[in-house]
């Protein structure tokens, strides 16, 4: 079976294989920048590459675009890694960083000043900007244009010793300053920055731009496909122009893709930073945020995303996934492995009067209703149960089912119940309710046959454990939080209810040495996971993955 949905770039890639272009070779790259942790997006380009060279027979490079020191951390190397093997892929020794490349592409850059490719330019980056023209407006040459090679070498070796303040020059492509392609016109290829970079320290202070390092990149390791967003779609000529301009023997083809976005949610790391440090959420892997981090510690499972990534497709039409869809391939995936269990969630006493006191017996559960490989479990039964709030009404209204004064359900895989009284403390509240049980519907059935209309979930008072369980809404209240009214940011959008914690649940015994990060159906609930982080044996902690019910029109 492929391992990828058929989609536009796997048939380049296919085409080019039948024409026999680069000797049978697919090599791929992902190239995050490291200032920041991975979301759903760059799963879908993981996806994608590692699922084109896996498919093929080729390799994919986990290559970080280091090359502006200001927003770069080990930190966020470290979490990529992890990130990208939790996905399910792996880079075996093809790990590489775009600052190991430093030296070869100021080599580059001198050649390129050899070749009257490229000058110093004493301009600021202001007059940059005001000599680059508009859309409608050529460009004007820079007054610098024309120094001469050796001037320039000169000088561009000044600027690598650190003779000359940051924005004081840059080095830039001679190009064509009238291009209806802006990117085109001039652009600048080496800053200087006086900043120490994470792997390089101080050994540099002019740094390389994105345009003339990634392409280059792209050469030196062999890539065939490079593969990146829309909005590069503009600086593909010039991704040309550099190669062709050095004449380097490998030139990769670069195609794009449209960018995932999905609705309640930002995909930019930009936005995301924001979020982290202004402590709108309690950390990147928080697991509110689209983050590959959150995803995983909410219990999303990776073979869920790899799904989503895959049927979402691949294609050059902007749009937005609905949120809906993730949700969808998460529940189909965990409906079939997720284990069944039985907690409540906001819990209301109730003492079956004709049960012996002190009795527990224990029933027999199956795990997975479908999948009796899956096996069982065994659920105590007592004098004092807990069920689920809001599973009683006094005066309930015509469709509610479930108990009520005078009323009968059945408690999964125990007995029949009716409710005989309701108990109020002062304030009216209900705190309790007086039950008898039937002993002849042990299992969910009496020998008359007779029929209720609910079947309730439930916990044995004396053997439950307590737990915190963490439901999750939607981090922003309106499809594209990008869309604000005047002078407000994306933030203005934020879901104060996205998080309710409830304090006081109540789980069966089975769940006690539930391990740390495993996922369980709660039955009714939806799907549920030990918190990888906040969990501990004493005191239990559930996140909710996803409700049961799917709203995704298919
Ligand atoms: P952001 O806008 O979130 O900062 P980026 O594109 O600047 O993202 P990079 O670290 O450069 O982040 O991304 C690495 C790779 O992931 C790039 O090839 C980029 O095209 C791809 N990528 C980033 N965001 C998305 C997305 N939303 N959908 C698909 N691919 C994406
Ligand atoms: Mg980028
Ligand atoms: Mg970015």
């Amino acid at each position: 079976t492929p391992v990828l949905a058929s989609n536009f770039i796997k048939n380049i890639v296919e085409e080019d294989l039948r024409a026999g272009k680069n000797n049978g070779q697919v090599t791929t790259r992902f190239p995050p920048e490291p200032n920041g942790y991975l979301h759903i997006g760059h799963a879908k380009s993981i996806c994608l590459n590692f699922g084109l060279a896996r498919e093929f027979g080729g390799v994919c490079h986990l290559r970080f675009d280091d090359t502006n020191p200001i927003k770069e951390d080990v930190e966020y190397v470290e979490s990529i890694k992890r990130d990208v093997r939790w996905l399910g892929f792996d880079w075996e020794d093809k790990l590489f960083y775009a600052s190991d490349y430093f030296e070869q592409l100021h080599e580059y850059a001198c050649e390129l000043i050899r070749r009257g490719k490229a000058y110093v330019c004493s301009l600021s980056t202001e007059e940059i900007r005001q000599y680059r023209g508009t859309l409608t407006e050529p460009g004007r040459n820079s007054p610098y244009r024309d120094r001469s090679v050796e001037e320039n070498l000169d000088l561009f070796a000044g600027m690598r010793a650190g003779k000359f303040e940051e924005g004081q020059h840059s080095l830039r492509a001679k190009i064509d300053m009238a291009s209806p392609n802006v990117s085109l016109r001039d652009p600048v290829i080496y800053r200087i920055k006086k900043a120490a970079h994470h792997r390089t320290g101080d050994t540099w202070c002019i740094y390389p731009m994105y345009d003339f390092a990634h392409c280059l990149s792209d050469a030196m390791e062999g890539i065939t496909h490079s593969i990146c967003t829309l909005e590069f779609e503009n600086n593909r000529p010039l991704y040309h122009w550099f190669l062709d301009a050095l004449e380097t023997p490998c030139h990769p083809e670069q195609i794009e893709f449209a960018r995932l976005n999905l609705s309640y949610t930002v995909l930019s790391k930009r936005k995301l930073i924001q979020l982290v440090q202004d402590k709108s959420v309690s950390g990147w892997d928080d697991p509110r945020m689209p983050t590959i981090s959150g995803l995983r510690r909410r219990g999303v499972p990776p073979d869920a995303l790899r799904t989503f990534c895959d049927r979402i497709g691949v294609s050059r039409a902007d749009s937005m996934v609905d949120i809906s869809m993730l949700e969808h391939c998460v529940r189909d995936a965990l409906n079939v492995r997720a284990p069944r269990v039985m907690v409540v969630l906001k819990p209301l006493k109730v003492v079956i009067t004709n049960y012996p006191e002190g009795q527990v017996e224990e029933l027999d559960a199956p795990l997975h209703p479908e999948n009796p490989d899956m096996g069982s479990r065994k659920v105590p039964f007592g004098r004092e149960l807990y069920i689920e709030r809001d599973d009683f009404m006094e005066d309930p209204p015509k469709k509610f089912f479930r108990l009520a004064p005078g009323r009968e359900v059945r408690l999964r895989y125990g007995y029949y119940i009716t409710c005989r009284d309701v108990v109020k403390n002062e304030q009216g509240e209900i705190v309790e309710l007086r039950c008898i049980y039937d002993p002849a519907s042990r299992g969910g059935g009496t020998p008359d046959g007779r029929k209720v209309k609910a079947t309730m979930h439930w916990v044995c008072a004396q053997t439950a454990k307590p737990a915190r369980v963490r439901i999750y809404s939607h981090l922003f209240t309106v499809p594209n939080p990008n869309e604000t009214s005047e002078g407000l940011d994306f933030r203005a959008n934020l879901n104060p209810d996205s998080l309710e914690v409830l304090e006081d649940c109540r789980v069966e015994p089975h769940l006690a040495t539930a391990e740390s990060g495993s996922r369980w159906q709660f039955e009714r609930l939806g799907y549920f996971n030990v918190d990888p982080a906040d969990s501990t044996p004493q005191d239990l902690v559930f996140n909710r993955i996803v409700s049961l019910r799917d709203t995704w029109a298919k």
